[in-house]
């Protein structure tokens, strides 16, 4: 019998069945699709292009403990994403920064609204929009609307549904207008990308004796949540590791918790580089959000061949085949899942971890390092 059973193999489940491994628990892994890795995933499309198949992923922590974990599963290629926004005819840096102000500006404007900028936040500082437009100057607060308009109304509304000022501000703090000439998309110590792919650190990762990976295998057909926790028709004593869906888990009986998803336009093209940049968003125009050009991200070379992505984002349909990939972080919502964790609390041998269990925006090193945790907790238990 195992110790653990972890449903899920993405960033939550298989750190947590590699660490447990090493302490000598025995795991199964349940894992619905047929391949491990979650969201993380990527593989070789029919052109031969390292893709990631559910959204553009690069890893970045400020988290020593973390980079050096997952550097015992692969080496790392350097990787600095920049992002290009345009806007109808603008061309300009996202996170905003001062190398767009002075690409949308003329040279005078530019250079006054630059020292105001200065002098108000000060250099290498991260203002959130929402913040930059309550500023007490009239010319900051002309330039925060110009942003407002030209970096997030639009995306915003494409990717939520619902206006900047609607959600959760969390959501667009995580691109602030950036007081600095740098235009790398995120300042983390530790930034790259897999060498080999993400796969293939999944691969290392769960490969110990002690993890038994089942893919293709829907936990809900081999666990039930009754008065105890049931495994293949029989009482199960161990600790399940839950990182799906909270709501499906149980069978949406408080009613479904709201997500967006996503869904991917691939395309392939006959050109060494399809565009300047890993990711180019479209603040205003066109129907989807963002176009990620792989072959950046993975640093591969290829004559005449490359595919890119783009982002269509819709809600998500609960029961569908829609993959939940973003919660709608509200009271609403935020109390609706509550009432879920109530209900997973009644078992005391059920842990919750990940993105989609906790309801959370969550990115890959915070769900490494919350794993780690987690299981520095587990392993101090006897
Ligand atoms: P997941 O990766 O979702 O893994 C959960 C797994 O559980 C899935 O494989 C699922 O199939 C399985 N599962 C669920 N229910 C069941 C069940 N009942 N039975 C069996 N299996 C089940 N983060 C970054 O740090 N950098 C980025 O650039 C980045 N880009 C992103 C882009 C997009 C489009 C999205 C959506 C997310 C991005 N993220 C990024 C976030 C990142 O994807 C998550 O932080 C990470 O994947 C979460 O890992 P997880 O293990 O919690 O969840
Ligand atoms: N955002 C925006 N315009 C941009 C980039 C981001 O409006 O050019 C907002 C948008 O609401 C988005 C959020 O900031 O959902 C977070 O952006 P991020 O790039 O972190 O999103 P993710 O990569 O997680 O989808």
């Amino acid at each position: 019998m195992f110790d653990y059973i972890i449903v899920g193999s993405g960033f939550a489940g298989s750190v947590c069945a590699r660490y447990l491994a090493e302490a000598g628990k025995s795991i199964l892994v349940l894992e619905r699709r047929p391949h491990i890795g979650g969201n993380a995933y990527d593989c070789t499309d029919e052109n031969g292009i390292l893709i990631h198949k559910y959204g553009p992923h690069i890893f970045h922590t400020n988290e020593k403990r973390v980079y050096e974990y997952l550097s015992r599963f692969t080496e790392w290629r350097k990787y600095d994403h920049e992002v290009l926004a345009k806007a109808g005819e603008l061309e300009f840096p996202v996170p905003f920064n001062l190398n767009s102000l002075h690409k949308v500006f003329d040279q005078e404007k530019a250079a006054k609204l630059e020292s105001k900028l200065v002098a108000a936040y000060g250099m290498e500082k991260k203002v959130p929009i929402g913040e930059m437009r309550e500023s007490e100057d009239a010319d900051i607060r002309e330039l925060a609307e110009f942003v407002y308009k030209n970096v997030f109304l639009n995306y915003t509304v494409k990717q939520w549904g619902q206006k900047p000022e609607e959600i959760d501000p969390g959501t667009t703090a995580r691109v602030p207008v950036f007081i600095s000439r740098d235009n790398r998309y995120f300042q983390d110590s530790y930034q790259g990308m897999p060498l080999y792919g993400y796969t293939p650190m999944f691969e290392n990762m769960l490969d110990h004796p002690n993890i038994t990976v089942s893919c293709s295998s829907e936990a809900r057909d081999r666990l039930s949540f009754e008065d105890d926790i049931i495994f293949d028709g029989q009482k199960f004593d161990g600790k399940v590791i839950y990182t799906g869906a909270l709501d499906e888990l149980f069978g949406y009986e408080f009613g479904a918790l709201p997500y967006r998803t996503l869904d991917f336009g691939f395309e392939h093209h006959g050109v060494t580089y399809y565009q300047s940049h890993g990711t180019v968003n479209y603040t205003v125009d066109e129907p989807y959000t963002r176009i990620t050009e792989y072959k950046y991200l993975t640093g591969q070379k290829k004559e005449g061949s490359t595919t890119i992505m783009k982002e269509f984002s819709r809600s998500y349909r609960p029961e569908t085949e829609d993959i939940p990939y973003y919660a709608i972080i509200n009271d609403e919502n935020n109390s609706l899942y509550q009432k879920y964790l109530s209900k997973a609390k009644e078992y005391e041998n059920l842990l919750l971890l990940g993105r989609l269990a906790e309801y959370k925006y969550y990115n890959m090193d915070k769900i490494v390092s919350l794993a780690l945790q987690l299981c520095d907790t587990l392993t101090e238990e006897k």
